[in-house]
This record gives C-alpha cells, structure tokens and sequence, in this order.
C-alpha cells in the first residue's frame, strides 16, 4: 500500500525523481508526475491502464506559470482564469514545445488547471515543473474524492498519496476550449455553465456522448462501476428488475422496498452541490455490495446537476 501523509517534502522527492504521487484537489484526487519528464507521464499510463489517445490536464499554480509552456491565450480565457482560478475549470491552449507530445496525446493543445485545494497549491507553487494529473483511478473507473479511494486502487503500484481529505466539489473540472471566438464545453464539471456564461456570454456544448477519441475524454463509457447501472424513474426500475439484487442512489427520496443499507441518498435535503460531493462515494459503496444491480435517477439539470447527469449517463454507457 502507498503511504499515506500531509508531507510536501515527501511529494517533491518523488516527483524529482519521476515518480508519481497522489494529489489532493477540489474536484478529485489526481495522479501526478512532472509534466515536462516523458519518463514520468508515461507511468501515469502504466499505472492508470489509460490508452495513450486520451490527453491529461495540467496544473499549475497560475496563469503567468502557464505562459512557460502555452501560447496565444486569449482575451476571454484571462477574463475566466480571474475569476475561477484557482478553481474546477480546466481550459484548453496551443501548446509549447516543452509539453511532451505524450502529455497531449499528440495534440497541439494542452489543457490547463489551477486547482484550488491548499495543500496542491503549496507543492505546484514550490515547484519549476507543472503537474501533468489525470485522476487518480484505473481508466474508466469511478474518480476517487478521498485518498483512501486512491490506495484503494492504486495503493500498490505508487508510493505516496498526499492526504488532502475528501474533494470539497467532488466531481472532475469543467472544460473549456476557444474556437476563433467560441468557446466550446468539452466536459461538463464542477464549474457551472451558467456561471461561466453570464461572465463571457454563451458558450457552445460539444460533451455529446460519443466513443470517438477525437473528442478527448469524452468516451461514451467512463466514470462507471463494475455493477451494471441503469438510470431512470427508480421505483419504475425496480419493477422491472424484480427478480435482482438491487441498490439504489437516489437525489434525496428515501426509497421503499430497498433494504437502507443497499440506499445511498445524495442529497437529504435536495442541494445539489451535496449531490456532486457525494455522487462518486455512493457509486464506490455501492459498486462494494455485490449487488446484481444499481437503479439510479437524474437529479435536476441545472448547475452542477449538468455534469452529475453527465456522469451518470456515461456510467449506464458501460453495461449497454
Ligand atoms: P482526467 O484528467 O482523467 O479527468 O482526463 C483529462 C481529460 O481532459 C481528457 O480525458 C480530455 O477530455 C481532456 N483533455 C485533456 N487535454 C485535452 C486537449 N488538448 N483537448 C481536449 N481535451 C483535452
Ligand atoms: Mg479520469
């Protein structure tokens, strides 16, 4: 099992040395190597099983860091990076040179991110390199939003998880790119379209499902258990599915004829923030019961339910 500590020192060791190291963000945990060290971002593969087509985002601690490795950023993306910096908004730029064609799939772009968590920000601040992190779980899996997910999964094939507790926004970050002078959602996630649109105006949605790689990261089935997951009216669901054994992940319903111990409830109180935070630990726990099924709703589509419906969409991809 990997160690798990608050350590920086520990972290920046590992990282000068090519390893990896487990990270603490507001939106998941990542699996971080030094994004300029090719032998580094090619364990972030190994390790994750991640197929080499599909990019990774890098951290930085902020955007006048950036400009060592991206160029031409646009008006509107300095308008964004003011307000949600640090923050769960990844965006898209032309890269430089010294981004490792590995990094970016071979891209000519690289996707960006300052996340705001305090103990990550402190490691990318005392370092010269950016952090090239994608989640840190097995490719397709569930993010983890605790470091305990982390070890969990990748606890034997990396040696330090950096112990920032659980994901305060819990669901990965929004992304964004620029078209001439459009910008385009590549992933929706934890920062709000809405709040992104009544800053620069409307913006265009390309997060439609689909197993093209062409569109990085939008792999139809990803984000999924290994318990097959349908998404619908629950009570519907288990009508259907009678004869299974079924657990349920409801908004905030209790849900009768489910054994409590087989209900994971998002939201009591019907917040969907709280939905977002939750949502990965209820398919984890569940995904842990043996169940011959999970029945799942959508919550309601609007600000981060967006990206909560997303997730779970692509979940129920996986099995059909
Ligand atoms: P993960 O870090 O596991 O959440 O995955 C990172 C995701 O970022 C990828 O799956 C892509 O969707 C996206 N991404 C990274 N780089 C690019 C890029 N240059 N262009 C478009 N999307 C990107
Ligand atoms: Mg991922």
């Amino acid at each position: 099992m990997a160690k798990i500590g608050t350590d920086i020192n520990i972290s920046l060791k590992l990282l000068n040395r090519s390893e990896l190291v487990g990270i603490p963000t507001e939106t998941v945990y990542g699996l971080a190597a030094n994004a300029f060290d090719p032998v580094a971002v090619a364990k972030i593969f190994k390790v994750k099983d991640r197929p080499s087509f599909d990019p990774l985002i890098v951290h930085t601690s902020n955007l006048e860091k950036a400009k060592s490795f991206v160029d031409k950023i646009p008006e509107k993306a300095y308008k964004l990076a003011r307000k949600f910096w640090p923050g769960p908004l990844t965006l898209i730029f032309n890269k430089k040179e010294i981004i490792p064609d590995l990094v970016t799939s071979g891209l000519d772009t690289v996707a960006v991110r300052v996340p705001n968590h305090p103990l990550t920000l402190q490691l990318l601040k005392s370092i010269d390199f950016p952090l090239a992190a994608p989640s840190a779980n097995p490719f397709g899996y569930v993010s983890p939003t605790s470091a305990a997910h982390v070890n969990e999964q990748l606890g034997d094939k990396i040696k330090y998880v950096l112990d920032g507790g659980i994901c305060s926004v819990g669901i990965e970050s929004t992304i964004l790119g620029f078209d001439g002078d459009e910008v385009v959602v590549y992933r929706l996630g934890g920062c709000k379209v809405e709040e992104i649109e009544s800053l620069i105006g409307e913006i265009t949605l390309k997060v439609n499902l689909s197993s093209n790689p062409e569109a990085p990261g939008m792999l139809e089935s990803h984000y999924a258990p290994l318990t097959p997951i349908v998404i619908g009216n629950i009570n519907e669901l288990i009508k259907k599915h009678k004869h299974q054994n079924i657990g349920t992940i409801s908004f905030k319903d209790e849900i009768n004829g489910i054994d409590p111990e087989f209900q994971f409830i998002l939201s009591k109180k019907g917040v969907i923030d709280e939905a977002a935070t939750r949502l990965f630990t209820g398919l984890r726990e569940l995904d842990a019961l043996n169940l011959q099924l999970i029945v799942s709703e959508y919550v309601p589509d609007v600000g981060l339910g967006r990206a909560i419906n997303d997730r779970l969409k692509r979940a129920e991809a996986k099995r059909n």
